[in-house]
């Protein structure tokens, strides 16, 4: 069987960060990649998409943009191309068209099967991404000739039928999906949950552009009070472009918001009465932000305008034949199903410190905020990788190690 000191699961942005930092400290490695250099920027997102982050934020560890437009967003395609790119420049030992079926645990570490066999590692570093978006069960009680799809296999809004459309999740895909499908002619319900409000641009600059300069991304995983919360709060209601769109300009072009998706009854679609809080909710925190933006600046800046609250019905009969199909955009949550080790709490969530595995030896990357808030986007890689691989490099030395990613010899906080 061959053997290496580490494997890598997966060849997006994280597994590649990961490569390149292995690769400075002479640690010998493999990435294992079912599909290609950025597989999922080729196979799971939308045709229209753009990164909500301006191109100066696509940087990663020896690598980035370097086009004329730095305030741009990239596509989906220069994504993938983008990685790819990084893979070449840093002669990462990708094995593409390999998925990795197995991770066990074996004497000196693990046994990692994959399609094409199987190999030895001390270490194992989970770079497999968030890639999947299972239909919630409500999905199972929509009446006959409804057709429902996810937000990961949706493409553009000619897979869905002719008539009304029914969206669920107001996070940045949702809102990007509800607008571009209202722009198709099909007429759009977005239902609402809890949901996070950014304009696009504050005080002439772009929001990222403030969360960067003010430190807010750089706000680490064991300083925030509720870290599973932190976790998995909706991603700001943002899109690549100038434009601010949030329910406001949702509401203007004629989409129609709902509360959220709670359940079904005698063919009728129930939503939730708490519209009205959530949107409150969501722009008391914006203005905290926006507050904490003008601390660090001094002065304040042009606020948008309060969310209008829509008069909502609770109810909406889905056997009428106004709601043609649903589009899920409920979030996308990573599959670590072939990890065969004790490592799940009892919600079937990996238990990690900061990406440090309750495992020795074992690793995860990619998750949102996973060490900080900035590990949430690509821009995040860099540090965390850092963090990772000196933590690992710890563990192979026998020198023991904290869950700060940090041996404890070295730790300086
Ligand atoms: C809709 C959407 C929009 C986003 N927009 C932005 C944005 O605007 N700005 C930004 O900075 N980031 C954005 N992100 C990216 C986000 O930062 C990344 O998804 C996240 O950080 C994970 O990156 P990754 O490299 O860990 O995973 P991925 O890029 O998903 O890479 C994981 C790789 O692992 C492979 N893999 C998975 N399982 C296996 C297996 N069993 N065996 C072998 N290989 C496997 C996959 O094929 C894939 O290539 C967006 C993500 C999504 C889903």
């Amino acid at each position: 069987m061959p053997a290496t000191t580490t494997v890598v699961v997966g060849a997006g942005h994280n597994g590649l960060a990961i490569s390149h930092h292995l690769a400075e400290r002479s640690i010998d490695h493999v990435v294992f990649e079912r599909g290609r250099v950025g597989h999922s920027w080729r196979t799971q997102r939308w045709d229209s998409l753009r990164l909500l982050t301006p191109n100066w934020m696509t940087r990663l560890p020896g690598h980035g943009y370097d086009g004329d437009d730095p305030d741009g967003y990239l596509a989906a395609a220069q994504v993938a191309d983008f990685i790819t790119a990084y893979a070449a420049a840093s002669s990462a030992p990708v094995r593409s068209e390999t998925a990795v079926t197995a991770v066990r645990a074996a004497d000196d570490g693990f046994t990692v099967s994959t399609d094409q066999g199987e190999w030895q590692a001390r270490t194992v570093v989970l770079a497999a991404g968030i890639t999947t978006c299972p239909l919630p069960p409500l999905a199972a009680a929509l009446p006959a000739g409804i057709e429902s799809i996810t937000a990961v296999d949706y493409r553009n809004p000619g897979q869905l039928p002719e008539g009304g459309v029914l969206v669920v999740g107001a996070a940045a895909s949702g809102i990007q999906i509800a607008e571009e499908i209202h722009r198709s002619g099909r007429p759009v319900t977005l239902a609402t949950g809890e949901h996070v409000r950014a304009p696009r641009r504050y005080r002439d600059r772009d929001i990222l552009w403030w969360l960067d300069a003010a430190g807010i991304l750089d706000e680490r995983w064991d300083r925030i009070d509720d870290i599973v919360r932190a976790r998995n709060v909706a991603s700001f209601q943002l899109a690549g472009g100038q434009r601010t769109i949030d329910l406001n300009a949702l509401q203007a072009q004629g989409i129609r918001l709902v509360g959220k998706f709670a359940g079904i009854r005698d063919g009728n679609a129930q939503f939730s009465g708490s519209l009205r809080n959530v949107i409150a909710l969501a722009d008391l925190k914006l203005d905290r932000l926006l507050d904490t933006i003008d601390v660090y600046a001094g002065g304040h800046g042009e606020r948008l305008e309060p969310t209008r609250v829509p008069d909502s019905p609770l109810l909406l009969d889905l056997t009428s034949g106004e709601i043609r199909s649903v589009v899920w955009a409920t979030g996308i949550k990573p599959d670590h199903s072939w990890l065969e080790l004790p490592v799940f709490d009892p919600r079937g969530r990996l238990r990690h410190s900061g990406g440090v595995v309750d495992w020795p030896g074992l690793y995860v990357t990619g998750l949102p905020v996973l060490r900080r808030r900035r590990s949430t986007y690509i821009d995040g890689a860099s540090a965390d990788a850092a963090d990772l691989t000196t933590h690992l490099a710890g563990h192979l030395s026998g020198r023991g190690s904290d869950t700060t990613g940090q041996p404890e010899q070295t730790r300086t906080t």
